[in-house]
């Protein structure tokens, strides 16, 4: 997780063995093993607290609110009437803290298989894990893929905050992981994905679009900028049975809304959308 340069202490990244990541970091504040991974939780110079799975930036406190704002109140704006809403992953708590500013959202599930990530965020990431203990909220540590597997109920919005394609994240990529979403999403369910970097991942987003492509209408991708992702630039999957994330997106629900955001705004929701040649050339057969 972290190198020594003299006596300073760095977190260090490296993607694909060709490009690096670099964070200073002040003092260590958790590190843990479970089952499944490494889990570090680290105060750094300007970028306030970090948190890492297995060595891979998941979230600094400094642009967290990029991610999670974009993978949330856009399904949530475009869906009529999100009411049940399911959270595979997602651990750190960020993106049940955004969906839990729709006071129509009555029921928060969240299924993430790591309890420590829970815990650990829970204890040092407070500013992320704040609305874990509204009543609105269920937690279940279980594997999102047993936990569609056997649910009996019917969701508005499913949100895969997963980790990368590798590890337990691997099988919230496939294909009849996504055929199970689709079985437990209402007419008009959404399902966002998290979804990779368009510059190092352009196979991931293929597979991953041409997997969720047998049971999903619309698939799109969209856009937003990161600090603490290699490249800067990533992006979230949007699909849907017949919801079309911008032809039935209403901006004067935004701005009649009383949620306050920092990244999120409606020119924003439908820019995120506009995807560059280099990107949509990829996808554009799927
Ligand atoms: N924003 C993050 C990133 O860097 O991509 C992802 C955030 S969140 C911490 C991802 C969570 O997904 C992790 O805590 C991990 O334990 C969880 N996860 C991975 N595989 C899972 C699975 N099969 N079922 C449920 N949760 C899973």
């Amino acid at each position: 997780m972290d190198t020594s340069v003299g006596l300073e202490l760095w977190v260090k990244e490296i993607h694909q063995n060709t490009t690096g990541l670099s964070f200073k970091v002040e003092k260590t504040l958790f590190s843990g093993q479970s089952r499944f991974q490494k889990v570090d939780i680290v105060q750094t110079y300007g970028h306030g607290i970090m948190l890492l799975n297995d060595g891979i930036i998941m979230l600094s406190e400094r642009d967290e609110f990029i991610y999670h704002e974009m993978i949330a109140h856009v399904p949530l704006f475009v869906h009529p009437s999100p009411k049940q809403v399911l959270v595979i992953g997602g651990g750190d708590g960020g993106t049940v803290r955004e969906i839990m500013k729709h006071p129509g959202v009555e029921r928060v599930v969240m299924v993430e298989i790591d309890e420590l990530v829970v815990n650990a965020c829970r204890t040092h990431l407070s500013s992320v894990s704040c609305e874990m203990d509204n009543p609105r909220v269920e937690l279940c540590i279980e594997d999102g893929t047993e936990y569609v597997d056997n649910t009996q109920e019917i969701f508005d919005v499913v949100i895969v905050d997963s980790t990368d394609p590798v590890g337990p994240g691997a099988v919230l990529f496939s294909r009849p992981f996504y055929e199970k979403i689709s079985a437990i999403l209402g007419p008009d369910g959404i399902m966002i994905t998290q979804a990779e970097s368009p510059f190092y991942d352009h196979d991931i987003q293929r597979t991953m679009l041409l997997n969720q492509r047998p049971f999903f209408k619309k698939l799109q991708l969209y856009l937003f900028s990161t600090l603490t992702y290699p490249g800067g630039l990533w992006s979230f999957g949007y699909a849907s049975k017949g919801i079309c994330p911008i032809g039935d997106f209403d901006p004067d629900r935004v701005e009649t809304s009383d949620i306050s955001t920092r990244y999120y705004n409606p020119k924003i929701h439908i820019a995120a959308f506009a995807l560059p040649n280099f990107v949509s050339e990829n996808l554009e057969d799927i």
